[in-house]
């Protein structure tokens, strides 16, 4: 399985996840259509799973036109069937996903939004994080609890350490600045926020990034308890 990046929007990202042997693929989050059409026609891809976190328009405004351009099938959380645009396959939390060559455990993340998923392809050792965990970062508390966040964030950071992470949004560099200023004195913080500077100047995006350099580094990962994240996310609301 090969990933490949697609920036949409602003800041959004959007993943293909693509079987090398027959061109199959599914995509995370299309923030909009375009850019992924031109990636679908110039490679010859054969679009079969539209694949949503969340039901914001930034990861589910493509889903229309590429399902009536494709015949791509749309995949997203059960209790979402109502607000995922053109849903057509329910998924729920801990239900591994099996369609094609693509497999992936299904985990209810709530807290940026009552729905929220993440796709684990484990036999990749990849996640889609959507905006629950960012890079360095985490997403903004919209529908659930400071506590539904906590645990969520709290699943996500028991899966193996090499697992690669991929989130729905650039903010890395943004975010880096919010550990540093709070996290002063962490060597390997330092040092990923120099590699982060490094791609951003090259144009490059800072995502996958690692789980473990996320547990390192990230300082929403680095709260101990409810009450020292959800002071945290407070800080980083007014930062
Ligand atoms: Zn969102
Ligand atoms: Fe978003």
């Amino acid at each position: 399985m090969k990933i490949k990046i697609i920036k949409c929007l602003q800041d959004n990202y959007s993943y293909f996840i693509i079987d090398e042997k027959n061109q199959n693929a599914c995509v995370i989050d299309p923030g909009e259509p375009g850019p992924i059409i031109n990636f679908i026609e110039n490679n010859n891809i054969k679009l079969k799973y539209i694949l949503n976190t969340h039901h914001h328009y930034d990861h589910v405004g493509g889903n229309e036109e590429l399902k009536k351009k494709y015949g791509s099938k749309v995949v997203g959380f059960i209790e979402d069937k109502y607000r995922i645009p053109e849903i057509d396959l329910f998924v729920e939390d801990n239900q591994i996903w099996k369609k094609d060559k693509f497999e992936a455990k299904i985990y209810h993340i709530p807290g940026h939004t009552k729905g929220h998923i993440a796709f684990h392809f484990f036999k990749e050792k990849k996640i889609f994080t959507g905006d629950t965990l960012f890079s360095l970062g985490c997403g903004r508390i919209f529908e659930g609890t400071y506590e539904q966040m906590f645990n969520s964030l709290k699943k996500i950071k028991e899966l193996p350490k090499e697992t690669e992470v991929y989130c729905g949004h650039e903010y890395t560099l943004a975010n880096s600045f919010f550990c540093l200023a709070n996290d002063a004195k962490n060597l390997k913080l330092k040092k990923k926020v120099v590699e982060i500077k490094e791609k951003i100047k090259n144009n490059l995006p800072t995502v996958p990034t690692s789980l473990g350099d996320e547990l390192d580094c990230n300082i929403f990962l680095r709260a101990k308890d409810v009450e020292s994240f959800s002071k945290l996310r407070d800080l980083k609301d007014n930062f």
